[in-house]
C-alpha cells in the first residue's frame, strides 16, 4: 500500500505537529494518534496530541495516553501543523475556528468533508491504525512495544476484535507484525473487555432493559439520570449499541444517548450490506457502513419515530 508522497514529505520536513482526533474518542482514534506521536518524536519532531474529551477509563492502559491534552491555545497553534486522525473535519475535533500552518488528514471514514491540504482517506481500510502502520513503515520508524500496543488496539476496536467484515488477511498479517513488535493480545483484550467498573455493568443492564424491537430494528436508550444512578460517564456506553446486533433477526441497532432534555446522540450499528452511514448523513452525521452516528433533537418518541421511518425508507427494512 502506497502512502501519498506529499504526506510523507510533509511529515518528514515539518517540525512541529498537533495531532487531533475526534470527540468521544475510541481505540482507533487514540491508538492511531498516540502511535503517530511516538513515531514523529522518534524523528526529533515536536508533537502535541489533542482530544476535546477525556480518555475513557478502559483506554488508560494505552502507552502515552497521559500526554493527551484537552485544551489548545488558539494563538499558540497558528504556527503549528495539524494532522487530523480518524476524522476529516475540524468540527469532529471541536477545534472549529482554529487556524494552523498546514493542514492534513489521515482517515478511513466514508463521508468526506472539505478540509485538509494534504489528505489520505481510505474508506475500505479497516482502521486508521493500519494507515498509520503503513506510514511508519515508509518512514522507517522502529516499531516499539508502545507503538505496537497502540496500533494493535486501534485494529482490535475497529474490527470488533477481528469479527467484522473488514477483517481480512492483511489485517491479520499487520496485527501479527505488531505482536512480534511487542503488542500483547491477551493483555490488551483484558484491558478492553474484562476491566469494566461495576457501575458500567449496571448501566448496561439498565440500557438493555430499554430494548424495543420494531420490525428488524432494535432501539435502546440511555438517559442522564442513568449515568447519575450508576456513577458512570457517557464514554462508558462505548460498544453498548452492538449488543442488540447479537439477535439474528436484527438488521440495525440504534442507541440513543441523552445529551440534554431535547437532544440525543445517536449510534447506529448494522450488519452486512445495510449502510447506516447513509442514514447518519441525512441527519448531518457520518461514519462507516456498519457503524455511524449523528445528533437529533426531539422527545425520545419523536426521535425514535423519525429514525424508524428514515431507516425503513432508506434501507428498505
Ligand atoms: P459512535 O456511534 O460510536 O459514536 O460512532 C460510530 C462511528 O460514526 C464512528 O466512526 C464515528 O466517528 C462516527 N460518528 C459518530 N457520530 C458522528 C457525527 O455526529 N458525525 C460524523 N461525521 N461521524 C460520526
Ligand atoms: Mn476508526
Amino acid at each position: 500500500m502506497k502512502v501519498p508522497s506529499d504526506l510523507l514529505s510533509f511529515l518528514e520536513q515539518e517540525d512541529n505537529f498537533i495531532i487531533a482526533t475526534h470527540i468521544n474518542p475510541d481505540g482507533d482514534a487514540l491508538g492511531s494518534a498516540l502511535a503517530l506521536m511516538f513515531a514523529l518524536e522518534s524523528k526529533g519532531k515536536k508533537v502535541t496530541v489533542f482530544d476535546r474529551d477525556r480518555v475513557p477509563d478502559f483506554y488508560r492502559f494505552l502507552p502515552g495516553q497521559e500526554r493527551i491534552v484537552n485544551i489548545l491555545n488558539e494563538s499558540e497553534v497558528k504556527s503549528k501543523n495539524i494532522i487530523l486522525v480518524d476524522c476529516n473535519s475540524l468540527e469532529r475535533t471541536g477545534l472549529d475556528n482554529f487556524t494552523f500552518r498546514k493542514t492534513s488528514v489521515i482517515d478511513h471514514h466514508e463521508i468526506e468533508k472539505n478540509f485538509g491540504e494534504i489528505k489520505w482517506i481510505v474508506p475500505e481500510i479497516a482502521a486508521t491504525g493500519i494507515l498509520i502502520f503503513q506510514i511508519l513503515n515508509q518512514l522507517k520508524v522502529t516499531l516499539t512495544p508502545e507503538i505496537a500496543t497502540n496500533l494493535y488496539t486501534a485494529i482490535v476496536i475497529d474490527t470488533g476484535a477481528f469479527r467484522y467484515a473488514n477483517t481480512n488477511a492483511d489485517v491479520l498479517r499487520i496485527s501479527a507484525q505488531l505482536i512480534d513488535a511487542g503488542a500483547d493480545p491477551a493483555y490488551i483484550s483484558n484491558n478492553l473487555y474484562e476491566m469494566w467498573s461495576n457501575g458500567r455493568f449496571k448501566l448496561l443492564i439498565k440500557v438493555l432493559n430499554t430494548l424495543e424491537i420494531r420490525n428488524e430494528m432494535a432501539f435502546t436508550f440511555v438517559t442522564k439520570q442513568m449515568f447519575e444512578e450508576t456513577g458512570t460517564f457517557p464514554d462508558d456506553t462505548e460498544n453498548f449499541a452492538n449488543f442488540p446486533r447479537m439477535m439474528g433477526n436484527i438488521k440495525v441497532s440504534v442507541l440513543l444517548r441523552q445529551l440534554d432534555d431535547e437532544t440525543w446522540k445517536i449510534s447506529l450499528r448494522s450488519k452486512g450490506n445495510v449502510n447506516v452511514a447513509k442514514v447518519a448523513a441525512l441527519f448531518d452525521g457520518g461514519g462507516h457502513k456498519n457503524a455511524a452516528g449523528c445528533k437529533i433533537k426531539g422527545s425520545i418518541e419523536e426521535v425514535k419515530n423519525k429514525l424508524a421511518e428514515t431507516l425503513q425508507i432508506v434501507l428498505n427494512i
